[in-house]
């Protein structure tokens, strides 16, 4: 592999950074003629594997040049950006993840670079056609057996299916077995139409569409916060920055928390651009996903909405970056590289010298506080367009108001479900649970079910006849006996997912029709986009919905929103528990009454004293910021202070709790540092692994990756245990 080029030819050296968790560079000699510059991607040998990777710079020279191995080729793409090089070192040294961890995902779909797709496909010569005397053979018969029922296939990809050799298709193809066809080349990503007309806008929501026009045409780094209450307009004000960023040819990238259900994002940029914008997500097809990372790469992608993976794509002119709802938990990505998306969003619009705007009505503490702080601008919208007003909220007390045995529906909620069913109105009753229920006992001696890899109940899910784990995706059937007591037939389902309310909606509101809206009801975004048609065409008349519901929707005849157990989110001792239900419970309840007809909003809750309720139900929502402000400053929290989680996990507890314990023997004493724990992880068994964890907070001063790489890059482990690092942790 070393000899595709003459060895005495004039090497160059170059040093390629590779998508393993390694944080150096290896060096390579490469064909100077090739002319690569730092950012140009290649293939290189390493031990017996060729890897993608990308050039950083000239090599060094401390590698004797026998020993050097050789660049394979250069892939013919554009080098990736410095901007884009830059990004990468950042991310890893703020979140301390091995440099080749996070190119990983700038590289992430190998497939993007691959030379271009092939330009034929094969398909089956019908029998009837066969010459007379063909030759059958095992191999023939299976390619044909291939495309039987299929559709045409590339040859890569039939000589993959049938398992038969390139030689095989070309014989076919001489025996008149086969058939090529030219295959279209698909089309080139249309450019949006910035001169198109949007609506008329309202004063402030001109105002603010002038500001960010303005942010745009300076072309240098600023933050905006687009603060403004549900329905507000606030998708069309930076629809008009999109606008000017286009007119200026530059391009732009949209963050959203869940594309794969935006369905109805896209159809009102097409409406107000005349094409859809470029699209990235985990889901493309390979196939897309490499022509969609090339036409970002060589501009010809105006525009593009993606999940927080869009951030490493390789813009070749960018010129505007929008995060909308960017209080989501989702840009928070917890495996791998614990990176928070948001912030490195501000991080690239740094780099590239372009502005950023973080859309939310309920903006996250951090954002807030650097709006007060003068690091961010910040832009309101205070009103809906037109008629539409904000829905009232209701706090129905739980401890008075109470559902009947078995029940899960307070009698005032089923009330003003009646009201609005009869009215010929859309109901929402939201629960934040999937399947039937969340734990499922032994009536005869209380025993639960549990996963056997993780500290978790298993959800009991009655569509599916299964019980699964929501955290490892274990999934059984629910046993005939208990397996403590041995009693048959004797487990009961105790609390309410969506299922399980479905089926009170179902004993209420027997005309009713309803729709169960969760993660295993509505797969993917073409259901998605069936059920939102369904709804606003009235085939629905009650929703059962999880977080999927929550977000973006806009349904004109949906005027009830019933919020079945508004204090789920705050069990637990996570930081944002309250600000996370406080953001889910208004975007939740700005479902309701979007267009003319005013909305209603019930939140059944224990406890109606608590401020995340009471600041709900008084829609004031600057005293619950004021309250979450305060909590958070006192105990020196984010973003008032420093914080990182380590989780120690091992296949045993006993090396868990070894290692947990060398590390925090380790600890470092410092001024304005302090290191709690280890104890367990809150799932302190999880796929299999035993988990301690230590949180280490930090006053803001204090350079916490400093302290943790000076910390925890001696510590040797052993193979068996493992050691991430989570800095600004989201679930702990
Ligand atoms: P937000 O993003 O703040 O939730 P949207 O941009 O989705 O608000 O707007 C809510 C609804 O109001 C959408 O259907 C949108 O098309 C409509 N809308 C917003 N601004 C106007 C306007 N100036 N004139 C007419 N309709 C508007
Ligand atoms: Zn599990």
């Amino acid at each position: 592999m070393d000899d595709l080029f003459p060895l005495d030819a004039p090497y160059e050296r170059v040093s390629v950074l590779l998508p393993l968790p390694l944080d150096g560079a290896y060096d390579y000699k490469a064909d100077p003629a090739w002319g690569l510059e730092r950012g140009a991607v290649v293939e290189v040998p390493l031990g017996r594997r060729r890897l993608i990777g990308v050039v950083l710079g000239p090599g060094g020279d401390d590698v004797a040049e026998d020993k050097l191995r050789g660049v394979i080729r250069a892939f013919d793409v554009p080098p990736l950006p410095g901007t884009v090089l830059d990004l990468v070192d950042w991310v890893a040294g703020w979140t301390l993840a091995a440099r080749g961890s996070v190119l990983r995902m700038a590289i992430s779909s190998p497939g993007a670079l691959e030379p271009p797709p092939a330009t034929q496909v094969l398909t089956a010569v019908p029998e009837a056609a066969w010459p007379p005397n063909v030759r059958m053979t095992p191999a023939r018969r299976r390619a044909l057996a291939a495309l039987a029922d299929g559709p045409a296939l590339e040859p890569r990809d039939l000589a993959r299916e049938a398992g038969i050799g390139p030689a095989v298709i070309k014989s076919m193809l001489e025996a008149g077995l086969l058939e090529r066809h030219d295959l279209a080349p698909p089309p080139p990503f249309a450019a949006p139409d910035p001169d198109r007309a949007g609506h008329d806008l309202t004063g402030e929501q001109a105002a603010a569409a002038e500001a960010l026009r303005q942010a745009v045409a300076d072309r240098a780094f600023a933050v905006t916060a687009l603060d403004g209450v549900t329905g507000s307009g606030k998708t069309e004000v930076y629809f008009e920055a999109i606008a000017a960023a286009l007119a200026a040819g530059r391009q732009a990238l949209v963050l959203l928390p869940e594309i794969a259900l935006s369905a109805q994002w896209l159809e009102r940029f097409e409406a107000r651009f005349g094409t859809a914008p470029a699209v990235w997500h985990s889901d493309l097809k390979p196939g897309v996903r490499r022509r969609t990372w090339r036409a970002v790469a060589e501009g010809t992608a105006r525009v593009l909405v993606g999940a927080r993976s869009a951030l490493f794509l390789p813009f070749a002119e960018l010129g505007l970056i929008v995060v909308d709802e960017e209080h989501e938990p989702a840009y928070k990505q917890e495996d791998g590289v614990a990176y928070q998306a948001r912030d490195m969003a501000v991080v690239r619009a740094h780099l590239e010298s372009v502005p950023v705007v973080l859309v939310s009505a309920t903006p996250s503490l951090e954002t807030l506080e650097n709006v007060r702080s003068g690091r961010y601008r910040a832009l309101h919208l205070h009103a809906r367009p037109g008629s539409a007003v904000l829905p009232t909220v209701e706090l129905i007390d739980m401890r008075r108001d109470r559902p009947e045995r078995g029940r899960f529906l307070a009698p005032g909620l089923v009330r003003a479900m009646r009201q609005t069913l009869d009215e010929g109105e859309q109901a929402l009753l939201f629960l934040n649970r999937r399947g039937y229920a969340p734990l499922t006992l032994c009536r005869a001696c209380g025993h639960r079910l549990e996963c056997p890899n993780c500290t978790a109940w298993l959800v009991e899910h009655r569509l599916l006849g299964r019980l699964q784990c929501h955290h490892c995706g274990y999934s059984g059937r629910m046993p005939k006996a208990c397996p403590s007591c041995e009693a048959e037939d004797s487990f009961v389902a105790s609390g309410p997912g969506v299922e399980r309310l479905a089926e009170e909606v179902l004993s209420r509101f027997p005309d009713a029709r309803f729709q169960i809206a969760s993660s295993d009801t509505i797969l993917g975004p073409d259901q998605a986009a069936e059920f939102v048609r369904a709804v606003n065409a009235r085939e629905i008349d009650v929703i059962v919905g999880t977080q999927i519901v929550a977000k973006g929707h806009h349904f004109p005849w949906l005027t009830l929103v019933g919020v079945v157990d508004a204090d789920l989110g705050l069990a637990g001792g996570d930081l944002r528990a309250g600000e996370r239900t406080y953001q889910m419970l208004h975007q939740v309840a700005g479902r309701a009454g979007r267009a003319e007809r005013p909305g209603r909003v019930l939140l059944q809750t224990h406890v109606p004293e608590n401020p995340v309720m009471a600041a709900l139900a008084a829609g004031d929502r600057e005293r619950f910021l004021e309250y979450e402000t305060e909590q958070r400053r006192a105990a020196g929290m984010p973003p008032f202070g420093r914080l990182a989680g380590l989780v120690v996990s091992a296949p045993d507890a006993e090396r868990a709790d070894l290692a947990a314990r060398a590390i925090a023997r380790a600890a470092p004493r410092i001024d304005g540092v302090a290191v709690l724990g280890p104890a367990p992880a809150p799932l302190a068994l999880l796929r299999g692994r035993h988990r301690r964890r230590l949180l280490v907070k930090a006053r803001k001063d204090v350079n916490l990756q400093r302290v943790l790489r000076d910390w925890l890059s001696p510590i040797k482990l052993e193979n068996a245990v493992r050691l991430t690092i989570d800095v600004d942790p989201y679930s702990f």
